[in-house]
């Protein structure tokens, strides 16, 4: 289905919780990590993806809050994968319930998994993260990379003063590997925008000179693709704040209390609630197709817009 701007969206974003192991200070500081009432089930979840697949969808997302603190991941992931129409499942976790797990995540259908680090410094990344593990997603990573995800990426929120300095070292991590390291502007997202913090892609290719442009791994992705020369990996760049990829975006994002977003930048949602409580899908439908067609053209990060919810409670 195409929205009123010609975009055809094809892409879903599934938050499956608000709960998160961790409380990264520029995502979800303050919050508690209590049991949130109210989640979709893994029902309504694949109602929701199966209505989505009538309409064009093909490609799903798992994410949060921490998807894998659900505790019927794996059945949702296998339940998607039954859908005939889904061609690509994906997940993004911090990584922290990863060791062990990426045989099972694969078996069960997970095809492209990206997995969040802010730094390579054990310190630090338990500062940044509010207590969190380096040597836990460390771990998942070379698991991860064992079991033969279709890609493995590593992303990298960017937040000046705090791990810019890291930028070679995560870097280095593309030399060896066919991995993707994605560094992402951080974006003014629930509290207000500190935007002091954020490192744009343009400064950062100044500080990398030896970056040179490569070609995108599929149309559409939001990130712009470099390589240094001889290295197998990839790194991307993810400016969304400084660099809009609107026109290319082909999303939506059903969040786990059942509001359905058509763009991460705009406070506009849906409730899919009350359709789900009935018995066939017309309305939910119904309501999938109103969203579509209210789906902004552009975020406004740009102008000082910055949104009511945090990325955790949207899904990043
Ligand atoms: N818990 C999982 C994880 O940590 O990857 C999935 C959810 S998390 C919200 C998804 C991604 O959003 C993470 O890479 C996180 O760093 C990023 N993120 C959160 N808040 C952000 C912000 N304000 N700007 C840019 N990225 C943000």
């Amino acid at each position: 289905m195409n929205d009123r701007f010609g975009r055809t969206i094809s892409y879903l974003r599934l938050s499956l919780t608000e709960r998160c192991t961790l409380k990264c200070a520029y995502c979800r500081a303050g919050e508690g990590i209590c049991p949130k009432k109210g989640e979709l089930t893994r029902e309504e979840f694949l109602r929701i993806v199966r209505a989505f697949a009538t309409i064009g969808v093909k490609k799903v997302r798992l994410t949060g809050g921490e998807p894998m603190l659900r505790r019927d991941l794996l059945s949702i992931i296998a339940g998607i994968r039954a859908i005939p129409e889904i061609e690509e499942i994906t997940m993004t976790t911090n990584g922290q319930h990863l060791p062990n797990q990426s045989r099972a995540l694969r078996e069960a259908g997970l095809n492209r998994l990206n997995i969040s680090v802010d730094s390579l410094k054990p310190e630090r990344y338990a500062a940044i993260t509010g207590g969190g593990s380096l040597s836990r997603v460390l771990t998942g990573i070379e698991e991860a990379y064992a079991a033969g995800f279709d890609s493995l990426k590593i992303n990298v929120v960017l937040l000046r003063g705090q791990n810019d300095d890291e930028t070679g070292d995560f870097i280095a991590l593309t030399k060896d590997r066919n991995l993707s390291v994605r560094f992402i502007e951080y974006m003014p997202l629930g509290e207000t925008d500190q935007a002091d913090l954020r490192v744009t892609g343009a400064e950062l290719l100044q500080k990398h000179p030896e970056l040179v442009p490569v070609a995108p791994s599929y149309i559409g992705q939001p990130a712009r693709d470099y390589r240094i020369p001889g290295s197998i990996g990839r790194v991307g760049m993810i400016d969304p704040v400084s660099h809009r990829f609107c026109a290319d975006c082909n999303r939506m994002r059903v969040m786990s209390d059942g509001m359905l977003r058509p763009c991460l930048g705009s406070n506009e949602e849906f409730s899919l609630k009350e359709a789900l409580a009935q018995e066939g899908d017309e309305a939910l439908l119904a309501v999938i197709a109103e969203a579509i067609a209210r789906k902004p053209e552009t975020h406004c990060f740009d102008e000082g817009f910055s949104t009511e919810k945090n990325m955790s409670q949207i899904g990043g």
